[in-house]
């Protein structure tokens, strides 16, 4: 299986391409904010939020004394597995960080947030970054 830095060149190489793509189709019509929204996804899809968080990878190193929230979630899936799923893969791993960080938002303040900071649409093209990073990551892995 390709290497962390391997995903990392795959996938930028890939993003360079569709922000080419964005911009000769219809850039007009997509707005700044909107491919910020999706460049961050796309940056923790590839960097952080990696189907490689199932075992001690340099992706899971780079969330430094933070990764002890991916321990269980490396206990729960076995490399390679469900966790490289193409798009439930991703998904588990979006609510399990959530979860997780809703349930420390909550003991922090001792309520849950009452309303999103962002617009939904802008929180729908993040994780579609993340969705897409992931499932290049799958993808190259698969053809190697
Ligand atoms: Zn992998």
């Amino acid at each position: 299986m390709p290497g962390y830095n391997t995903h990392r060149i795959f996938n930028y190489s890939a993003f360079i391409v569709i922000a080419v793509l964005l911009y000769l189709w219809k850039f007009q019509r997509i707005d700044l904010y909107s491919f910020l929204a999706f460049s961050a996804g796309y940056y923790l899809g590839t960097d952080f939020i990696t189907p490689d968080l199932d075992i001690e990878s340099k992706a899971i190193k780079r969330w430094g004394p933070l990764k002890i929230l991916w321990l269980p979630y490396m206990w729960i899936f076995h490399h390679g597995q469900s966790s490289h799923n193409l798009i439930s893969g991703t998904i588990v791993r979006i609510l399990y960080i959530s979860l997780i960080i809703l349930g420390i938002y909550y003991v922090l303040f001792r309520s849950l947030p009452s309303g999103m900071i962002f617009s939904y649409i802008y929180v729908y093209i993040f994780i579609i970054g993340i969705v897409i990073a992931n499932a290049l990551h799958v993808i190259l892995d698969a053809l190697f």
